[in-house]
């Protein structure tokens, strides 16, 4: 599917991959950098370090698919933590990153780097999270994941919050946060009685 880009080895080129939490992201995320690094392209992963949900050197998708990260406490230490030879930059969790992300990714693409970001295109309330409204306005390719409504079974858009807490970043994972359709979506954040998160669903597959 992105087969095509980057249009030549000297040509950047920005990849966003966006949705609410659950929705694969990190896995798509994940799936992409393998195969740059299959394809013998330098791959060099960044992540907030607010992110504490889990080892701080590795990115995690919910799945518990892993690969070796470096933790970053603002964007523009990309720059000095880039190697010469890196083409490829995985960004995961971008919402942390703030909007100073959006031209330190300009530059990165501008001098011909492969950029595949993933965030939360939606806060808890389901507003637009900066930076990802500027970088999917800025992406080549850009990619909105759905999870699956754990309510309705529906696709996903937004994130439903569990929990009282008004911060619009609160770091937390399933005992905080539930994918959820705009129809059950609950903007308020405040944790109700039937908010409460539900117990974990054990995933049979059939043959
Ligand atoms: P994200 O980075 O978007 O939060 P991850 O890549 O970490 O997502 O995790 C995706 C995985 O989460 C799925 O492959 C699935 O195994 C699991 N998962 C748990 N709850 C859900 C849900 N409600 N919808 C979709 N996937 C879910
Ligand atoms: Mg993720
Ligand atoms: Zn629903």
């Amino acid at each position: 599917m992105h087969a095509a880009w980057p249009l030549s080895p000297h040509t950047g080129c920005l990849e966003v991959i966006c949705g609410p939490m659950f929705s694969g992201k990190t896995e798509e995320l994940i799936r992409r950098l393998r195969l740059a690094a299959i394809a013998r392209q330098r791959v060099q992963i960044f992540k907030s370090a607010k992110d504490v949900r889990y080892d701080e050197t590795e990115i995690v998708s919910h799945a518990d698919s892993r690969l070796q990260s470096e933790p970053i406490t603002s964007a523009d230490q990309i720059f000095a933590k880039l190697h010469p030879k890196t083409r490829v930059v995985g960004i995961d969790e971008a919402q942390f990153l703030g909007n100073e992300l959006i031209a330190i990714t300009q530059t990165l693409v501008d001098r011909g780097l492969r950029v595949i970001i993933a965030g939360l295109d939606q806060d808890f309330r389901g507003e637009p999270f900066e930076p990802m409204p500027q970088l999917l306005a800025i992406a080549e390719v850009i990619t909105k994941q759905p999870a699956v409504c754990v309510i309705c079974s529906a696709p996903a858009t937004r994130t439903q919050r569990l929990v009282c807490n008004d911060d619009r970043v609160l770091v937390g994972a399933s005992e905080s946060y539930e994918a959820r359709c705009r129809r059950c979506h609950d903007s308020s954040g405040h944790a109700q009685t039937e908010f409460l998160p539900r117990q974990k669903t054990k995933i049979v597959v059939s043959a």
